[in-house]
This record gives structure tokens, C-alpha cells and sequence, in this order.
């Protein structure tokens, strides 16, 4: 069987809840579930390189008959070997081919050349998209809010401000109206201007800052949107945001809000614990659905 050449069209990216496209290629795995990979589909899938976002929720259909899928990864290949879910490359590596692998327990009819339809549950998409979109707001509002610590000039974030959230990050997971992001400040963050022995005492300044921004951002109702040039899976895409002053962006794989509108509110909660070393701050972000 031929390995499949070029990118699964995503279109989740815009927002799609439901796709129709052509079985291309199966894999059955260990586990006795099987990967099917289509030549285009809404469902969004884990990254295992950065499993920020989880897999959607939701159906695949062949012959009016839908079956659950069961998980969702990111599969490559180079042409000689398909990886599902454990590429040794990152998610875009030149020469490799990207594809969305929906797993599956029952593969019957799933066979290449089949057409089928594929449907994701709405209120799981929304609830990770609310996630996803309260998680960069809280980066940027989180980087603001440091800015004033640093004593040394550092690389900016999507507004031009210090970016501690790219410089520290160790693990971003998105909930449902929720994340959760882990920064490690330890060594190397010190040398280029960090004061982390200042943090703690400074907590909860840093907090009432960032929220007071994220309540002014919300408050604007601005547009988000994910721009990209092309449609592949491992195509660079940006979510964008027009928040007063400055429009920002950042490099992003997962599914967002079209507007702020669809918030009442965002909120983040800072902890810091000192452990051999290095400073860990965990950041929890909760999302207010509007409506
Ligand atoms: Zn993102």
C-alpha cells in the first residue's frame, strides 16, 4: 500500500464541526484499533511533539453508518515508514508528509478509496476552543504583567513584550473552559535578566495585573482568527487577536473562539514552588463562557 504523500486538509482551523472526504490509507495497530487517514477532515488531533490541545470528540461515517472515534493523533511519514503518534520529527519537518490518524475500534467499510463523513461533538469543541483562546490571552496578560521585573533586554512576545511565556514554558494542556501552563525558572532565565527570588513575594500583584487586563481585553469583544497560507496539517498557521494597541499573534496548531464575545470572562491563578533549584510557577486559567 502506498504511504499517503502530502498533508491531510485540515479545516478545523475555520471553525468546521463536520467534513466529508476519501478514505486514503489504514493502519491497523497493536492495540487492535485501527488508524484511518483521510484526504481532508474538521477533526482536530493531539500533537504528540506539544500536547497542548487534545483530540476532538466525534464520529467517522461510511455508508450512513458512524462509528466513534475513539482518539485522534498526529501521524508522518517520510514515504518509507508511517509513525502514528511517535514521529521523530517536528509537526512541519521539510520532506516528511503530516496526516490526522483517527483511531478507531471498528474499521469495517473504512477501506481506501471509501467516502465518509466525519462529525465532531460541538459543545467539546467549544469548551477546548474557550480553553485554547483563555490560554493565550493569559500568556500575553502574564507576559505584560512581568514585563516591568526584567533587567535585561529579551526576545518580545506577539505584542512586543518580554516573552517569559515562550522563554520558561515546560507544559501547556488544554481543559474544557480551562488550561493549565507550567513555567520553570530556573538558571538560564536568572542570566538573561529574570529575577525569579523576587517572584513569589510578587504573586499576587502579577495576578490582580493580569486579570485586570484579561477583564479589559474580554470587555473588547475583539475578532480572533487563525490565519494561514495554505491547508495542510503541517502547514504554519497564526491565531490573531485585535487587542487594544496592538494586534497579537502566535504560532498556533489548535482550534480557538471566533470572538472574545463568546466571553464573559477570563481569570488566571499563579503557584510557585522552589524545588532544587529552579522555580516552578503553575498558571490556571478559567474561561467564562457568555452564553
Ligand atoms: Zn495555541
Amino acid at each position: 500500500m502506498t504511504l499517503p504523500r502530502t498533508d491531510t486538509v485540515v479545516t478545523y482551523p475555520s471553525g468546521d464541526l463536520t467534513s466529508t472526504g476519501t478514505v486514503l490509507h489504514t493502519v491497523p495497530l497493536p492495540d487492535g484499533r485501527t488508524a484511518v487517514v483521510l484526504d481532508r477532515t474538521a477533526f482536530h488531533a493531539v500533537d504528540p511533539v506539544w500536547p497542548d490541545q487534545p483530540a476532538d470528540v466525534g464520529t467517522i461515517a461510511v455508508d450512513g453508518r458512524a462509528r466513534a472515534v475513539v482518539d485522534a493523533v498526529v501521524g508522518a511519514t517520510d514515504g518509507d515508514v508511517f509513525h502514528v503518534g511517535d514521529a521523530p520529527v517536528r509537526t512541519g519537518t521539510e520532506g516528511w508528509s503530516f496526516v490526522v490518524c483517527h483511531l478507531v475500534d471498528d474499521a469495517a467499510g473504512l477501506t481506501p478509496g471509501s467516502p465518509v463523513t466525519v462529525d465532531v461533538d460541538p459543545e467539546a469543541r467549544r469548551a477546548l476552543s474557550a480553553g485554547h483562546t483563555a490560554c493565550h490571552l493569559a500568556s500575553l496578560a502574564l507576559n505584560e504583567a512581568l514585563a516591568p521585573l526584567w533587567t535585561k533586554e529579551v526576545p518580545g512576545d506577539g505584542r512586543g513584550r518580554p516573552d517569559f511565556d515562550r522563554l520558561a514554558i515546560v507544559t501547556s494542556r488544554i481543559l474544557p473552559d480551562a488550561s493549565r501552563d507550567e513555567y520553570r525558572i530556573g538558571k538560564s532565565l536568572r542570566k538573561k535578566g529574570f529575577p525569579a527570588a523576587e517572584l513569589p513575594a510578587r504573586l499576587d500583584e502579577i495576578v490582580a495585573s493580569a486579570n485586570a487586563l484579561l477583564a479589559e481585553w474580554v470587555a473588547t469583544g475583539a475578532a480572533v482568527s487563525i490565519q494561514r497560507e495554505s491547508e495542510g496539517l503541517g502547514d504554519r498557521r497564526l491565531w490573531t487577536c485585535a487587542l487594544p494597541g496592538r494586534t497579537a499573534s502566535i504560532p498556533c496548531g489548535g482550534t480557538h473562539l471566533r470572538s472574545l464575545a463568546e466571553l464573559s470572562g477570563v481569570e488566571i491563578a499563579l503557584e510557585a514552588v522552589e524545588a532544587e533549584g529552579a522555580l516552578t510557577v503553575v498558571m490556571t486559567t478559567t474561561a467564562h463562557p457568555a452564553f
